[in-house]
């Protein structure tokens, strides 16, 4: 089978339940997941950056992906995450990614609106998914309440009546907003606005986005899947475990030039990381 859109998978989870997304930068990562999702069973997103584009070319990321969704057991969505550049949409479209987020987060209102009502209009065309972002999910500075709640901090979190007209005007298929998570390392625990989530979720009634998904504890997780959030990404923790197993591998290799023996347990440390985060989504107390 081929990749199913992001709307279709959405539409698996059940209230209180997420379909974990993860980023994937090579093939061993890659394989890592889908054994994860394979193991437990799960509908599973994979997902690209615009910098692992850069790093590891649209035409290889499309074909590994294309290729994990084909032999996998269970649906797999192909999605690109955080476009900022149209072109590379239509790209990835063409390549066979059935989902796509177009990023206009850090544009004018009327601006994100245009580019993200424009995106639509050539991803519906030819039945693919698109996400889109309002507010603007951090991702350089550790958090405080002061800041993240306080109108003119560092953080934009999302408008409520504000979600209502994006989404009214772009008919995107599912919306991240900023509720005060952010991407990479948090140095401090985050102040999550789980009020916002359902709010958006609720006036909205689309299936939500949470990024910055890495290093949140389990309890904050369950709370914001049961608030309204369908989608969990992750993309740090999982490049963590890769890097700490591939380090670990070589130190104690004996000189090995294998890169597959680094590469194998590296896999599998992707494997057990993606695990714990696809229990998370589904409730399990594993
Ligand atoms: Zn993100």
């Amino acid at each position: 089978m081929g990749p199913v859109t992001l709307s279709e998978i959405l539409s698996m989870a059940r209230p209180g339940v997420a379909i974990a997304a993860f980023n994937f930068t090579n093939l061993e990562d890659l394989r890592g997941i889908m054994a994860a999702a394979e193991l437990e069973q799960a509908p599973v997103i994979i997902q690209t950056t615009e910098t692992t584009v850069k790093h590891s070319g649209l035409e290889y990321l499309a074909a590994m992906g294309r290729a994990a969704a084909r032999v996998a057991g269970v649906p797999v969505c192909l999605h690109l995450d955080h476009a900022t550049d149209f072109n590379l949409v239509v790209r990835a479209i063409r390549l066979g990614y059935s989902s796509v987020m177009i990023d206009g987060s850090r544009l004018p209102f009327e601006e994100n609106v245009a580019v993200t009502a424009e995106a639509v209009r050539v991803a519906h065309a030819v039945g693919v998914s698109v996400e889109a972002e309002l507010g603007q999910v951090g991702g350089k500075e550790d958090c405080a309440c002061s800041t993240c709640c306080s109108t003119d901090g560092e953080l934009h979190l999302v408008d409520v009546d504000e979600a209502v007209e994006f989404v009214r005007r772009t008919n995107i298929d599912a919306l991240a907003p900023a509720v005060g998570t952010m991407h990479g390392i948090y140095k401090a625990p985050p102040c999550i606005r789980f009020d916002l989530i359902e709010e958006v979720h609720r006036a909205t009634g689309l299936p939500l986005v949470l990024h910055g998904g890495s290093g949140l504890p389990r309890a904050i997780v369950r709370e914001a899947i049961v608030r309204g959030v369908r989608k969990f990404n992750v993309a740090t923790d999982l490049q963590a475990a890769y890097v700490a197993a591939w380090r670990k591998a070589l130190a104690s290799s004996g000189g090995s030039i294998d890169s597959r023996r680094a590469g194998a347990h590296a896999m599998e440390a992707v494997c057990e990381a993606a695990r714990e985060k696809i229990r998370m989504c589904m409730g399990e107390e594993r």
